[in-house]
């Protein structure tokens, strides 16, 4: 399809569209001209929920999760094991391990990885806030479950280097997940039985 003016509005939510992740011009041109024969108020809904998740949902200051309120659903609820932490790097992973159903207690996001390539460090992560959940002594374990990647497993280490001094119990998922796959692309059973298999580490 030839590129319309500038100021068309078609051409506007084609470009917009083509900026999503994972979605190429065709995909693009596929929603457009469905939502262009969608009645008025599916289109409105989209919207609505578009802008409604950037008005409404932030990160937890607890965990770094997202939340709706002031913490999030896990930090918010008393009947979860407040002694365990699961360190993941990414918001999504809280909610790929939630789906497992196996794991109860609570977690941190880091917001990324160690990478030196990509000049992230410690200091770029939520490590900090890590630690100070940590001085309270309430915390027994930290279970860390970020990506068996090379990034993921780098940022293990030197969690566990840190935090093993302190006297808490580290352990690692289980192997068992896909080397260099993402935990949020792991089935809820594998990455069940990685959490209940964990390993001290
Ligand atoms: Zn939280």
């Amino acid at each position: 399809m030839d590129r319309l003016n500038d100021g068309h509005a078609l051409q506007r939510l084609l470009d917009e569209l083509g900026r999503l992740p994972g979605i190429g011009p065709k995909s693009a041109q596929r929603i457009a001209y469905y939502l262009l024969e969608a009645d008025v108020e599916e289109a409105r809904r989209l919207a609505t929920a578009i802008l409604e998740v950037k008005e409404q949902v932030h990160f937890c200051p607890i965990c770094f999760s997202y939340a709706t309120r002031d913490t999030c659903d896990v930090c918010s609820d008393a009947s979860r094991d407040r002694t365990t932490i699961c360190v993941v790097s990414e918001p999504r992973d809280v909610s790929a391990i939630e789906r497992t159903g196996s794991y109860h207690g609570l977690y941190h996001v880091l917001g990324g990885v160690i990478s030196p390539m990509d000049k992230i460090g410690p200091e770029q992560l939520h490590v900090k806030e890590l630690l100070s959940r940590l001085a309270s002594g309430e915390v027994q374990e930290v279970i860390l479950a970020t990506n068996p990647d090379v990034e993921g497993e780098t940022t293990a280490t030197y969690l566990s280097r840190i935090i093993r001094p302190l006297g808490v119990r580290v352990s690692r998922l289980a192997s068992g997940l896909p080397v260099g796959g993402d935990l949020e692309y792991a089935d809820e059973v594998t990455l069940g039985r990685a959490i209940e298999a964990r390993r001290e580490v």
